[in-house]
């Protein structure tokens, strides 16, 4: 099953996008570890990616609301001048907008959408034929006047923030091995920490410390637990080395604790059997000091996972009262269906309720143990490798929520995410260890199972304390976007047919919709300038839901990435 090639969008632009930097020279950024602490508390600027190391993607700006909604308009829109994947959150900061795509990093003055510099990423002419699962990527993180990305070609890269050149460049792992990089880097205790792509290749995931002035590899810690280890005998011998547990999607931070949290994608290859036992720490949550990469504690969602069910979905942080205490919460909607809560200091599983419509391959998760009671398919394919029968999977290696992130808002203490409903049919079979980049699965793929009201996917308000949905509007497609929930009571999300929607927080009745001109996959964001709130979110669809999952409803959406910033008109 091979993925189709996303068009080669990175033709280097020369010397133009540089000269128009020197003419306009966008304002210093005064930016420091402060403004990363509080950028959940400052609503005018949006310095991290998740607006705020907690990733609540929530604003605490009022002036948008669903009286006045109707009164959204564009106030500018600019080209990203490719047609690969735009999902991306951009970042604002001191009246700069800076935007991350798989071939550039740009700065655009946020008030007129005008740009201020481009600065292309140097990719090797060959890296399309090596990528895994995407051609995009997710975002940044800045500080001090320093802008940080990773690069399809497994790289870390430092920008100066005032002109776009590059500081330093260091080199993460090999991409003729599998290995790719999407997501935005994390700078948490005085470190810049990063994960990697690859995990149906074979390749073996991990998590990286740099220096934020130098780049100098502070240390690297790998997720799979292999010989020596704690947890080793989780896995037949050697199997380790080449087991998975990916960390493609950015983690979370708590300064108080001094804990990032990071979670762990699928065991290589998905056949479970191939693998043996539990194989720690693939769909797993890791806490680890960001100073060391120190492992202090984790928590395994999908023990052995047999479905790709990951468990690097986005890990958001809150105060909660858990049966009437104060509690430091982790939650995470996880692909497997159930939505968890956990106490972020200890690790320990608080609730964890299916959301998902659909579940077949577990009955639930046991409260005392934490592990999911398997059903009698999952106990069967845990057992042999070779399976005679195709069985449906429910949710399917899509999961009933992509990675696509969440939003929490802390006034009415609900989460709101996208979810998908479909289930997949397989079939596993021993599967050697293919060499160069191919998928290594131990399974064939027969097609995708959609539900008979032919609702691929839904818009969820959840209760994380009562387990329970608050709301849902079903859609014919799912939402492959962030979600962005405003003070002023709204939920704003995108759909794969282009349109951007605003919800009523309440009631998830839709109030608004505009049409982008291609699908958004994009994280959208609030901001304020001038004493006037803005709303912006990138177009721009080409995702491997899109190539796969054959729904109907995309046929017809064309690609073509762009920034949308959007005002209620006076
Ligand atoms: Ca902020
Ligand atoms: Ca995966």
């Amino acid at each position: 099953m091979a993925l189709p090639l996303i068009g080669r969008g990175w033709v280097r632009l020369p010397a133009l996008a540089f000269a128009s930097a020197a003419v306009l020279a966008a304002p210093a950024a005064a930016q420091s570890l402060a403004d990363l602490r509080n950028d959940a508390a400052t609503a005018g600027d949006v310095a991290t990616y998740g607006m705020g190391w907690g990733q609540q993607r929530h604003s605490a700006l009022k002036q948008v609301t669903p009286a006045n909604v109707k009164r959204l308009v564009p106030v500018w829109n600019l080209s990203l001048d490719h047609s690969a994947n735009a999902s991306t959150q951009p970042l604002v900061i001191d009246g700069t907008m800076y935007v991350a795509t798989h071939s550039h990093t740009l700065a655009i003055d946020a008030a007129s959408g005008r740009q201020l510099w481009k600065t292309p990423i140097e990719l090797p002419a060959d890296v399309n034929g090596y990528l895994c699962c995407g051609i995009h990527s997710r975002g940044l993180a800045a500080l001090n006047g320093f802008l940080y990305r990773t690069t399809l070609d497994a790289h870390v890269v430092a920008l100066s923030m005032k002109d776009g050149k590059q500081v330093w460049k260091v080199k993460a792992a090999d991409y003729k091995q599998g290995y790719s990089m999407t997501h935005a880097p994390l700078i948490a205790g005085g470190v810049l920490i990063t994960g990697i792509s690859g995990g149906e290749y074979g390749t073996r995931g991990f998590l990286n410390g740099w220096d934020l002035k130098t780049g100098e590899k502070k240390w690297h810690r790998w997720t799979t637990a292999g010989a020596g280890d704690k947890g080793a005998d989780t896995w037949k011998p050697g199997m380790a080395d080449t087991g998975g547990a990916p960390t493609w999607l950015t983690g979370t931070y708590d300064p108080e604790l001094d804990l990032v949290y990071w979670g762990t994608g699928n065991g290589g290859p998905w056949n479970p059997a191939t693998r043996g036992g539990d194989s720690l720490h693939i769909c797993s949550m890791l806490a680890i000091r960001p100073g060391t990469g120190e492992i202090v504690w984790t928590y395994q969602f999908s023990p052995g996972d047999p479905y790709d069910y990951d468990g690097t979905n986005e890990p958001v942080l809150a105060d909660l009262a858990i049966d009437g205490k104060p509690t430091k919460v982790l939650m995470q909607a996880n692909r497997n269906g159930f939505f968890y809560v956990l106490d972020r200091t200890s690790g320990k599983l608080l609730r964890a309720n299916q959301f998902a419509k659909k579940v077949n391959w577990a009955s639930g998760i046991d409260m005392a143990s934490g592990r999911p009671i398997d059903t009698p398919m999952t106990a069967a394919v845990r057992k042999t490798e070779e399976q005679t029968e195709v069985i449906e999977v429910w949710p399917s290696a899509f999961g009933g929520k992509n990675w696509m992130p969440m939003s929490f808002d802390p006034g009415r203490k609900l989460a709101f995410f996208n979810t998908v409903n479909l289930g997949m049919k397989v079939k596993y079979v021993k599967q050697a260890r293919p060499g160069g980049p191919n998928w290594w699965l131990g399974l064939e793929l027969a097609g995708f199972a959609a539900p008979e009201d032919g609702m691929r996917g839904s818009l969820v308000a959840w209760d994380p304390v009562a387990g329970k949905k608050v709301w849902e509007v079903n859609s014919k497609a799912p939402n492959w976007s962030g979600v962005l929930s405003t003070a002023g009571g709204l939920v704003f999300v995108g759909t794969q047919t282009g349109q951007f929607k605003a919800h009523d927080a309440k009631t998830g009745k839709e109030l608004w919709s505009f049409q982008t001109g291609s699908g958004i996959t994009g994280l959208p964001i609030a901001w304020e300038h001038k004493g006037t709130q803005y709303i912006t979110v990138t177009s721009g669809a080409a995702t491997v839901y899109g190539a796969l999952a054959g729904d109907p409803e995309l046929a017809n959406v064309p690609a073509g990435s762009s920034v949308w910033t959007f005002a209620v008109m006076r």
